[in-house]
């Protein structure tokens, strides 16, 4: 855990801590709402094609804004090679594992389940072999390597489906009610990691939780840097628990 607590260290300077829900905030992805609805669009649009098939639990560690460091890291984590891609990797499996030895239990409570009996993530529309999201989930990351399984395939409409949620996108294993942390390296739409939910409940899953390492956000777009103004307000802290909106320990 020492070196877990050394590599995610650097990441207090930039990481931010997604605003809880409320007036203008979506109450599942954490991104903007239009003032008066609860939801964004996307998350709203989701709700309305899968139904009961979406996440119990949405839980971004961070916002990730576009051409800011950690947006950056995400991309750099799995788009370079060698050393670097190393040094990327490394650093978020410890964001990850931190996150999740302080917060799992929390994310837990927030679904009124015990624990999490199943990891895994969403697979790449692009199917690649040893996807980097894979080798720090399933071999990096030590609370979620053991209970790792490779559940979710992507289907031969993925791809044509764009950034539409359905529950056509993936198939999964059958489970037999199993709860499942599910787990993303980005959200944009939340149209991936709805869509793999749908399939995990569709095959039998019971509670599925979504933790994603960043919620991307544009500061170009709309309201998007007020936004972002006021979640930068609150400095990040690896105790701040955005589930039951106090501090621990
Ligand atoms: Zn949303
Ligand atoms: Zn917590």
């Amino acid at each position: 855990m020492a070196s877990v607590v050394g590599l995610s260290a650097r990441y207090a300077n930039f990481l931010i801590h997604p605003l809880p829900p409320g007036p203008g905030i979506c109450q599942i992805c954490h991104g903007m709402a239009k003032p008066g609805y609860p939801t964004c669009w996307p998350c709203q649009q989701a709700a309305e094609v899968l139904g009961n098939g979406v996440a119990d639990a949405v839980v971004p560690i961070s916002l990730a804004l576009k051409r800011e460091q950690y947006a950056n890291e995400l991309w750099r984590y799995k788009n370079t090679h060698g050393p670097q891609q190393q040094y990327f990797r490394m650093g978020l499996a410890a964001v990850l594992w931190r996150f999740l030895a302080a917060h799992e239990p929390c994310i837990a409570t927030h679904c009124a389940v015990p624990g999490f009996d199943t990891v895994t993530i969403v697979p790449s529309t692009s199917g690649r072999e040893g996807h980097p999201l894979h080798t720090m989930v399933a071999g990096m990351v030590g609370p979620t390597r053991d209970r790792y399984r490779d559940l979710l395939t992507p289907t031969e409409h993925a791809q044509a489906l764009g950034r539409t949620a359905s529950l056509a996108r993936y198939t999964s294993s059958a489970l037999w009610g199993e709860t499942v942390l599910l787990v993303d390296d980005t959200w944009t739409t939340g149209a991936h990691a709805q869509s793999a939910t749908a399939a995990l409940k569709a095959a039998g899953a019971g509670c599925v939780a979504v933790v994603v390492l960043g919620r991307h956000l544009n500061s170009e777009y709309g309201d998007t840097a007020t936004h972002v103004e006021h979640a930068r307000l609150r400095r990040f802290s690896w105790d701040v628990c955005s589930l039951r909106n106090w501090r621990h320990g």
